[in-house]
């Protein structure tokens, strides 16, 4: 078994609660801006971060087998 790692922010929409997962170097070093497609409202993702965490992704024969939480990067 092979396993990758990935890095993800939880962010939330300020204006309509949104919850949405994306790469943390996408939030945290690229500080990016986004639109929310539920609501349409631009904002900053590393203003409105609510978590971060460390996925483990267990590989078998090239295919994605299990996903967990592996740990928070400031632990
Ligand atoms: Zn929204």
């Amino acid at each position: 078994m092979d396993e990758a790692w990935l890095d993800i922010s939880i962010l939330k929409c300020p204006n309509c609660g949104k919850i949405y997962a994306d790469a943390s170097w996408y939030v945290v070093v690229m500080e990016s801006d986004i639109e929310c497609n539920i609501c349409g409202n631009i904002f900053n993702t590393t203003r409105n971060l609510i978590d971060r965490v460390l996925l483990r992704i267990s590989i078998e024969g090239n295919r994605v087998k299990d996903v967990e939480i592996g740990g928070r990067p400031e632990e």
